[in-house]
């Protein structure tokens, strides 16, 4: 990060008042295409021998704040804000094992990347190797040793995570997986959407890629879809493994019918997100727009205040959870005295952040009859909203799921999921208690 504190960063990084009409807001820029002045500058912007911009589906000045304001907030070098989470998903994965590469990732993963990974990027030749526990590095290793054919192979590209999982908080290990991957020579890519940067920052911890939904808790009120892709410096993409950041490119020819260059030859350590850019964003287009870029960056201004007050209410109740006499379990990784209290003392010293999940005593109808009985707690299928949210993972945001792997993550149909708002927490557990005890004739 810059000289300034993470909560100065994150109402002024990534943007210049000087440079914006004198605005201190950040200005939305509403243009499809930027004018070139004369054909010198029009050669030079398109070459990128100085800063400007050309075409909005490839960058903006509006998402570039953004894409500036969160690099700096993740200390990391450089970022790329997409249309929403799952574009930053495909994105990253696709750019590292994009030609029939194999990716190694858990079960429990967010719903949609089970899908994609299980179901639509084996039909782009991407296959994925699940595994029950990241944790469980000897495994991983064995897998990334056999190759597909069982007899040692390079076809594992990459290997990607959540940093905290959803819904059950399952904290991954991200030290020791970038150690054991780069070992290998592959990158590590971690989604962070659920501590964000303010209570976890992957690249400090070993990994190369960070991914994001800024629909989430980063942006904060449920109010727009976005995404964003950040890079650190430290990968060697020129190390063999991946011909597509050394292959030569003519959009990367140092002038046009120039000689061409590749990803690694123009931008070094940095090939990785260049490309994701001038490849994947530009090629197939999941831009984001500039008003959401906008909502975003108001988000983000008040990220501590929001992440650190629902953190602290979530402790409070995941704790009141726990006492109830109709829980039978209750999976918040940020509970004192969990199976991975070590792992969440020494990585997430400001807690794991608001979302949490129990399982209730009964059946379906339990189920059913708890979430219809709650007033405060919102219906809904999202996480990271200034609304405290109530969701049934097994018929919403878990559809996708298999039998087997439902029962691998740890949802079932008693199985209720909680994002914890900025209401007053008293408020929270009034309305949980109000519920238990209609739900349970006390
Ligand atoms: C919501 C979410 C996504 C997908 O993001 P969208 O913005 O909805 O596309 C990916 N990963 C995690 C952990 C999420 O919570």
């Amino acid at each position: 990060m810059s000289d300034h504190q993470f909560d100065t960063a994150q109402v002024h990084a990534g943007f210049d008042p000087a440079a914006n009409a004198d605005s201190v807001t950040p200005v939305i820029y509403s243009n499809a295409a930027f004018w070139l002045e004369n054909s010198q500058r029009g050669h030079d912007v398109a070459n990128g021998d100085v800063p400007g911009f050309l075409y909005s589906r490839v960058s903006n000045p509006t998402v570039s704040f953004l894409e500036k304001r969160i690099a700096e907030l993740d200390g990391a070098k450089e970022a790329v804000a997409v249309a929403s989470g799952m574009a930053a998903i495909t994105y990253a994965l696709l750019n590292t094992a994009e030609g029939g590469g194999r990716i190694i990732a858990p079960y429990d993963v967010y719903g949609g990347t089970f899908d994609s990974l299980r179901t639509l990027l084996p039909q782009f030749g991407v296959t994925t190797s699940f595994v029950e526990n990241i944790n469980d590095l000897d495994h991983i290793e064995s897998l990334i040793e056999q190759g597909s054919d069982g007899e040692g192979g390079t076809d594992v590209k990459v290997i990607f995570a959540e940093s905290v999982s959803n819904p059950t908080t399952v904290v991954t290990d991200v030290e020791a997986l970038a150690e054991l991957a780069h070992r290998h020579g592959i990158p590590l890519v971690i989604d962070n959407t659920l501590p964000t940067p303010y209570l976890y920052r992957p690249l400090e911890h070993g990994a190369d890629i960070v991914v994001y939904s800024t629909t989430k808790a980063l942006s904060g009120h449920g109010n727009a879809i976005g995404g964003v892709v950040t890079s650190g410096d430290s990968f060697d993409w020129a190390n063999g493994r991946y011909p597509q950041f050394t292959a030569p490119e003519y959009i990367l020819g140092e002038a046009a019918g120039r000689e061409p260059r590749s990803f690694v030859e123009a931008a070094g350590p940095l090939a990785f997100i260049r490309r994701l850019r001038l490849k994947y964003l530009r090629l197939t287009g999941a831009v984001l727009g500039p008003f959401e870029a906008y909502l975003q960056l108001i988000g983000l201004e008040t990220l501590t205040e929001r992440v650190s007050k629902e953190t602290a209410s979530a402790g409070k109740v995941a704790a009141y959870l726990a006492g109830q006499r109709h829980v039978t379990a209750v999976n918040y990784a940020g509970l004192p005295g969990g199976a991975q209290s070590e792992l969440v003392a020494t990585n997430y010293p400001n807690g794991i952040g608001s979302v949490l999940s129990f399982e209730l005593e009964g059946g379906p109808e339990q189920t059913a009859a708890f979430i219809n009985q709650v007033k405060l707690f919102r219906y809904l299928a999202n996480i990271g909203d200034a609304r405290s949210l109530i969701v049934d993972p097994v018929n919403t945001t878990h559809r996708e799921f298999t039998k087997e792997a439902r029962a691998i993550v740890g949802v079932g149909p008693t199985t209720i999921r909680l994002s914890i708002g900025l209401e007053n927490p008293d408020d929270l557990i009034a309305d949980l208690s109000q519920a238990f005890d209609a739900v349970y004739g006390e």
